[in-house]
C-alpha cells in the first residue's frame, strides 16, 4: 500500500543547528578574517626589538601597544608600561609612527557582521523551511508551519492493500462491513431505494484485535483511499488546533470521496463532556467540531467515517446518537476457530513445517488477542531461525506461546536447590489439584524453568474447546486449583513462600466475581453488587453495595478461598507419596509434559 505520509518537521532540530553554525562562524571566524594575525609579547621582548633596531611600525594606543619588525611583515603587540624613555628610544630605533597598522573593521561592517549576516541566514532558513512545508501541505493556503493542518494520512489505494481475506475470524464484523463495501461500490442502489448508509460505524473491541486491519480492509475492498487519523493527534497544545485539524480533515475528505476516515482511539476526544473539573476545552471544541462536520454532510456524500475504541462506555453519548456513529460493530477476541485461522493466516508469511497442528496451537493460546497470534508466528519463526532451522515446527510455536505468555526463559536466574524443590511442590501441587478434580481442563505442560516476566514455573492447563459458559463447580475447581501451589508448599515443607501471591490474586477476582457478579453466594443470591468498568482492558469492577455490604462481601470471599485452601491441603495430604514422585521428576527433568504426568500418576499407581 503506498502510503503518502506527511512526516513532522522538528523545526526545533533545523534552528538549532543554524544556531549552533552562527555561533561557531562568530567566535572562529569573523575575527581573523579582518585582521592579521597579532602575536602577543612580553613588555622586554618590546624593549629589547626596539633596542637592536628591529623595529617598524608603532601604534600605541590606550591599553595596548601594536607594532611590527623591521621588514614590516610579523605584527606583535604588547601591553603598555608607563615609560617616559620610550618615545626617545623608539625615535633612535627609527621606529615610524602609524595610527592605522592594524585596520579595526570599521564599527559599521562589524555590525554588519556580526548582527545582520546571521539575522538574514536566520530568516532565510526559516523561509526555506516553511516554503518547503507549504508544498507538502498542499499549497500556501495553509497556516504557517503547517500549524492547524490535519495529520491525516492519505492512503492511495493499491492492489497490494489490505482485504478481507486477510482478517482472519471476525465473521460478524465482516458481515457488517461487506454492506459498507457493496455500498460504497455502488451507491445507486442505495440512494434509489431511499436508503442512507450511517455515517459512522463504531468499531468496538479490545486492543490488537484487527480494528485498524477491518477499516483499512474496508476500503480495500471498496479500493476508495484511506485517511487515517488518531484520535490523540487530535489534541494538541493550543486550544483550537484540534478543531481546525477536524475541519482540514473533513474538507481533504470530501474532495477525495467516496474514501474512508478512519479515527483510531476515537475515546480520546469523544469523551464524555463534563461540565466540572474545569473540562478540558482543546478536547471539548474538537468534539464539537467533530459532532459539527458530521452533521454537516450529506449521508451519501461517500465519505465513510470508522472509528475505532476499546473504552465505549466513556464515549460522549452526542457521538453515539443517530447520524452520527449509529453502528456498532463489535470486534471481539478471536474464539477457537477464529485463532486457528488467525494462525493460518499469519502463517502464510514464514516458511511452516506442514505437519503443524493450528488447532492445538490455538488451544494453547486461549484468550489471545489477534495481534498477539501475529507474533507468536513470528516469535516462532525467530525461534526457527536461532535454531538453524529451515523451516518453524510446532514445537517453535508452542514456545514461543509461552513467550508471549510468560516471557523468555531466563537462562541465567540461578535457583537454589532448595528453591527449585520449592517450585517444584508449589508447580505439582497445582498439577495434581487439577487432575484430581473434575471439571478441570487437562494439565497440558509442567515446567520450573523461570521465565523473564518473573515466573519461577508455571503449569499449562488447556481446555478442549472455547468455554462460553462456566458452572460453579468449575469455578470453585479453579479456585482449588490457584491455591493448591501454596497448599503443596505448606503439606510438604511446613512454611509457605512468597511464590503464591499471584495465585491468590487470582483465585480472590475469581471468589469475588463469583460473589457479587454471578450470584453463587447463598449469603447474597442474585444481586449485582459489582459493576464492570473497562470490559475490553482487563476489566475493572466497581462494587455498587453499602460499605456494610462490602464488609460482609469480604468475609465472603475469603471464607470462599479458605475452603478451597483446606480442601487441597487434604488432597494433597491424601496423594503425598504422588506428589513427591512427580515433584521428584519435575526437579529433576524441569520439564514435563501432560502425559509423563498422567502416566506418573495413573500407570504406576
Ligand atoms: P486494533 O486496531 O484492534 O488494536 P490492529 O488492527 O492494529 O488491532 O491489529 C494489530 C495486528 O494484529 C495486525 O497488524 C495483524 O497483524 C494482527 N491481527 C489482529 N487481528 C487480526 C485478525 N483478525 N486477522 C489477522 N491478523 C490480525
Ligand atoms: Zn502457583
Amino acid at each position: 500500500m503506498n502510503e503518502v505520509k506527511t512526516p513532522k518537521k522538528p523545526l526545533l532540530f533545523y534552528y538549532a543547528i543554524v544556531i549552533g553554525v552562527l555561533l561557531l562562524f562568530n567566535i572562529l571566524v569573523t575575527p581573523r578574517m579582518f585582521s592579521p594575525h597579532i602575536q602577543e609579547v612580553d613588555y622586554g621582548t618590546f624593549v629589547r626589538m626596539t633596542e637592536e633596531k628591529d623595529i617598524g611600525m608603532v601604534q600605541i594606543e590606550s591599553n595596548q601597544i601594536v607594532f611590527t619588525d623591521k621588514s614590516g611583515e610579523e605584527f606583535y603587540k604588547t601591553g603598555v608600561l608607563e615609560d617616559g624613555e620610550l618615545v626617545n628610544r623608539l625615535q633612535e630605533a627609527g621606529a615610524q609612527y602609524g595610527s592605522e597598522i592594524v585596520e579595526e573593521a570599521s564599527p559599521i561592517i562589524s555590525f554588519l557582521i556580526s548582527w545582520l549576516v546571521p539575522i538574514l541566514l536566520f530568516v532565510g532558513v526559516g523561509q526555506l523551511l516553511s516554503k518547503k512545508m507549504m508544498k507538502k501541505m498542499g499549497g500556501p493556503d495553509s497556516m504557517m508551519f503547517g500549524m492547524g493542518k490535519s495529520n491525516a494520512k492519505i492512503y492511495v489505494k493499491s492492489s497490494s492493500g489490505i482485504k478481507f481475506s486477510d482478517v482472519a475470524g471476525e465473521d460478524e464484523a465482516k458481515e457488517n462491513l461487506a454492506e459498507v463495501v457493496e455500498y460504497l461500490h455502488n451507491p445507486k442502489k442505495y440512494t434509489e431505494i431511499g436508503a442512507s448508509m450511517p455515517k459512522g460505524i463504531l468499531l468496538v473491541g479490545p486492543p490488537g484485535t484487527g480494528k485498524t486491519m477491518l477499516a483499512k480492509a474496508v476500503a480495500g475492498e471498496a479500493s476508495v483511499p484511506f485517511f487515517s487519523i488518531s484520535g490523540s493527534e487530535f489534541v494538541e497544545m493550543f486550544v483550537g488546533m484540534g478543531a481546525s485539524k477536524v475541519r482540514d480533515l473533513f474538507k481533504q475528505a470530501k474532495e477525495k470521496a467516496p474514501c474512508i476516515v478512519f479515527i483510531d482511539e476515537i475515546d480520546a476526544i469523544g469523551k464524555k463532556r463534563d461540565g466540572h473539573f474545569g473540562g478540558n476545552d482543546e478536547r471539548e471544541q474538537t468534539l464539537n467540531q467533530l459532532l459539527t462536520e458530521m452533521d454537516g454532510f450529506e449521508g451519501n456524500t461517500g465519505v465513510m467515517i470508522l472509528a475505532a475504541t476499546n473504552r465505549p462506555e466513556s464515549l460522549d453519548p452526542a457521538l453515539l446518537r443517530p447520524g452520527r456513529f449509529d453502528r456498532r460493530v463489535p470486534v471481539e477476541l478471536p474464539d477457537l476457530k477464529g485463532r486457528e485461522e488467525i494462525l493460518k493466516v499469519h502463517a502464510r508469511r514464514v516458511r511452516v513445517s506442514p505437519e503443524i497442528d493450528y488447532s492445538a496451537v490455538a488451544r494453547m493460546a486461549s484468550g489471545a488477542s489477534g495481534a498477539e497470534l501475529a507474533n507468536v508466528v513470528n516469535e516462532a519463526a525467530l525461534r526457527a531461525v536461532r535454531e538453524n532451522r529451515r523451516m518453524v515446527t510446532q514445537a517453535d510455536m508452542e514456545e514461543s506461546i509461552e513467550v508471549v505468555i510468560a516471557g523468555y526463559q531466563k537462562k541465567n536466574a540461578i535457583l537454589s536447590n532448595k528453591e527449585k524443590l520449592i517450585v517444584s511442590y508449589h508447580e505439582v501441587g497445582h498439577a495434581l489439584a487439577a487432575a484430581l478434580q473434575k471439571n478441570t481442563a487437562p494439565v497440558q505442560k509442567i515446567t520450573i524453568i523461570p521465565r523473564t516476566s518473573g515466573a519461577l514455573g508455571y503449569t499449562m492447563q488447556v481446555d478442549e474447546g472455547d468455554q462460553h459458559l462456566l458452572s460453579k463447580e468449575e469455578l470453585t475447581a479453579k479456585i482449588l486449583t490457584f491455591v493448591a501451589g501454596r497448599a503443596a508448599e505448606e503439606v510438604v515443607f511446613g512454611s509457605v513462600t512468597t511464590g503464591a501471591a499471584n495465585d491468590i490474586e487470582q483465585a480472590t477476582k475469581l471468589a469475588r466475581a463469583m460473589i457479587c457478579r454471578y450470584g453463587m453466594s447463598e449469603d447474597f443470591g442474585m444481586v449485582a453488587m459489582e459493576q464492570m468498568t473497562n470490559q475490553y482492558l482487563g476489566g475493572d469492577a466497581s462494587l455498587t453495595c453499602s460499605p456494610e455490604t462490602q464488609t460482609k462481601i469480604d468475609e465472603a470471599v475469603s471464607k470462599l478461598v479458605q475452603e478451597q485452601y483446606e480442601k487441597a491441603v487434604s488432597m494433597l495430604r491424601e496423594n503425598k507419596p504422588k506428589l513427591d514422585e512427580l515433584a521428584k521428576h519435575l526437579y529433576e527433568k524441569e520439564t514435563i509434559t501432560g502425559e509423563t504426568f498422567m502416566d506418573i500418576l495413573y500407570k504406576r499407581m
